[in-house]
Order: C-alpha cells, then sequence, then structure tokens
C-alpha cells in the first residue's frame, strides 16, 4: 500500500470545519487505501508562544478529535510527534542543506511572523521540521489545505537535494489537495483562510463548538451584495464559500444547491446549512468527550502509535546518519 501521512497542530480547544474539509476529511478515508501515519504535532506548536497547561490539554483534545472523527487506530498509526524523537534528529541534519534565502522565501513564516511582536527562530525553521516530518515515513502523498502546498515543495526540493548530495534515500512526496476544499474561507473574512490561531471566533466554526453558537456563527456570516446564491469565487466570496461548506457536508453537488436556493433569500440558505452543520458537529463533539473522559485508554493509543511510527523513523534516520558520514552508533 502506497503510504500517506500528515498532522495537525494542537494549537486551539478544538479543529475546525477548514481543518476537517480541508484535511482531516481525507486523513479518514485514506486509512482504508494506504499505510497512514497522523500526528498530532506538538513540537510545531510551541513556535508561536504558549502554555504548557494548555498544550498538554489540547494535544489530548486533538487526539480524542481525530479518533471522534473516524481515524481508527486499527488502521492507522496515530501518534504525538514529540514521542518520536527522530523528527527532531532528521530536522538538524534538513536544516543543514536549507537555504538561508530558500526558507526564507516561505510565506506563512512572512504571514506569521508579521502578526507577532518577536517571531522566534522555531517559526523560521517550522518548515524544515515539517519536511524530516514527512520524509521520515517514506511518504508517498500528504493530504494538507493548500497552505501547506508551498511547504510540500519545500520538502520535494530537499528531498532531491539530499539524494543528489549522499545517494538515494528519500522517496519524494506528493500533495494531496482537493481542490474544492482546499481552502476554507474564514465566515467574517472569506477572503483569509479560517484559521486556528487568526480567526476570530465569529469566523471560525469549531467541531466542539455547540450547536447555539455554531448555528449563530453561520447565520452571522459574511455574505455579499446581491441576492443570488450562486458560486462566484471572485465576486462572492463569502457565499462561495458558504456553498462549499455545504456541498461537502451535505453530500450535495454545488448545481444543485444552486438551484435549490433560486429565488430564495440568504436567510433561507444560512439557516439551512446551519442546521447541516450542528447535525454534523454534534455526534463528533459527543464522541470527543467519551474519548477524553478515558485517558487512560488515549494514552495506551497514543503510546502503540509512537511505537509503531518509531520502528520507521528509526530506520530512516540509521540510514541517514550513515549517509551522512556520522559515526556508527555506540
Ligand atoms: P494555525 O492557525 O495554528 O496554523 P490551522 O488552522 O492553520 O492552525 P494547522 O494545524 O496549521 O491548522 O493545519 C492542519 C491542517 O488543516 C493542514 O493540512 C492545513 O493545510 C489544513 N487547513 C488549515 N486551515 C485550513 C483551511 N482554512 N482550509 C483548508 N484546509 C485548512
Ligand atoms: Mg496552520
Amino acid at each position: 500500500k502506497p503510504r500517506v501521512l500528515s498532522g495537525i497542530q494542537p494549537t486551539a480547544e478544538s479543529f475546525h470545519l477548514g481543518n476537517y474539509l480541508g484535511a482531516l476529511r481525507q486523513w479518514v478515508t485514506l486509512q482504508d487505501t494506504h499505510d497512514a501515519f497522523y500526528m498530532v504535532v506538538d513540537l510545531h506548536a510551541i513556535t508561536a508562544g504558549h502554555d504548557p497547561q494548555a498544550l498538554r490539554r489540547r494535544t489530548r483534545a486533538s487526539a480524542a478529535q481525530l479518533l471522534a472523527i473516524g481515524l481508527d487506530p486499527a488502521r492507522c498509526t496515530l501518534f504525538v510527534q514529540s514521542q518520536v524523537p527522530e523528527h527532531t534528529q532528521l530536522a538538524w541534519v534538513m536544516s543543514a542543506i536549507t537555504g538561508f534565502g530558500e526558507a526564507s522565501r516561505m510565506t506563512q513564516f512572512k504571514d506569521k511572523s508579521a502578526k507577532q511582536e518577536r517571531a522566534s527562530v522555531g517559526l523560521f525553521t517550522y518548515p524544515i521540521l515539517q519536511a524530516a516530518d514527512i520524509l521520515l515515513y517514506d511518504t508517498d502523498q500528504v493530504p494538507v489545505g493548500e497552505d501547506q502546498r508551498q511547504h510540500l515543495e519545500l520538502t520535494r526540493d530537499l528531498a532531491g537535494r539530499f539524494n543528489k548530495t549522499f545517494g538515494k534515500t528519500f522517496r519524494l512526496p506528493e500533495p494531496y489537495i482537493p481542490k474544492e476544499t482546499a481552502k476554507i474561507g474564514d465566515l467574517q473574512e472569506p477572503g483569509a483562510k479560517m484559521s486556528k490561531s487568526n480567526s476570530v471566533p465569529a469566523g471560525i466554526i469549531e467541531l466542539r463548538d455547540t450547536p447555539k453558537s455554531a448555528a449563530k456563527k453561520i447565520r452571522g456570516a459574511v455574505t455579499d451584495t446581491g441576492r443570488e446564491i450562486v458560486f462566484d469565487e471572485e465576486n462572492k466570496p463569502g457565499v462561495s464559500n458558504l456553498l462549499s461548506i455545504y456541498s461537502v457536508l451535505a453530500d450535495t453537488p454545488i448545481p444543485e444547491l444552486e438551484a435549490r436556493y433560486e429565488g430564495k433569500g440568504y436567510g433561507d440558505f444560512k439557516g439551512d446549512l446551519a442546521e447541516v452543520v450542528v447535525e454534523f458537529i454534534t455526534p463528533i463533539a459527543a464522541r470527543t468527550e467519551e474519548y477524553l473522559a478515558d485517558t487512560a485508554e488515549l494514552d495506551k493509543i497514543l503510546t502503540e502509535g509512537a511505537h509503531r511510527a518509531r520502528a520507521v523513523a528509526t530506520a530512516t534516520l540509521a540510514d541517514v546518519y550513515d549517509k551522512v558520514g556520522f559515526a556508527q552508533p555506540v
């Protein structure tokens, strides 16, 4: 089976619909066709300032939520990044072959650092750690949102460079980014992506939102001038974003939704979408609480996942250390 790998940051108490539609939904389906490795990337989550207690809580909550949306430890390897030390070890080696200039071109760093008073070196080198995350596992495909495309490109460049310099070692991974859900917009600012750390609360639907709050956010979503419900990303980014969300969650093609709401107003449309969203998130929230209630079982799943991940990661790292000329392990 080809291998997939992806990660999500425990930077909030819950994932949002952008995470789910852009990435996690694909994680669930790919479990059946691929050898799947999925991780909660806590090492990445400390690059923009964090609170230790919140990080620990959010790491568990993230794992619980991943199980609640349908990841199955019998069909995929689910683990926490910091429990596999090879990630940071390989990241160091990869950093030595990364150009300062090429790292400086990463737009996510430019965006995120612009919003901070004092951006960390960790935030800057984050894409190199991400490259190590992926390359450790001989990954074929990486299911992510559009915002990660540039980091995937860097990963491929670094893998190719390493192979050319030290001999064939890494597989070059492909991004897996379904177009319809590649970038889910912020409900208050549809041009920007829905984001855990940048969106205002009214701009994101969390999978742990209460039904009341989720419905309110959909009804309060920014829509565009005019009153037609048509998909037109350029002139109607707000409505188009809501149509994308609706289409996937209700498994209904966008043209069918356009036809259904022809001659109706935004109010009807948003009211129905609010119902669809609430129906979708409510059972997930309940299952998340169930997984969180049994932390012993949750930690057991993660420990087993880390062991399985390490079996692959140690082999790759040993090969890398050998190729770059480090002394034999003691
Ligand atoms: P942060 O703001 O802390 O970076 P985030 O919301 O971007 O959080 P990440 O943990 O960085 O979430 O990303 C997890 C996955 O979700 C990645 O594959 C990313 O591409 C995807 N993703 C994040 N936001 C969106 C979005 N608005 N639309 C589609 N995919 C998204
Ligand atoms: Mg992000």
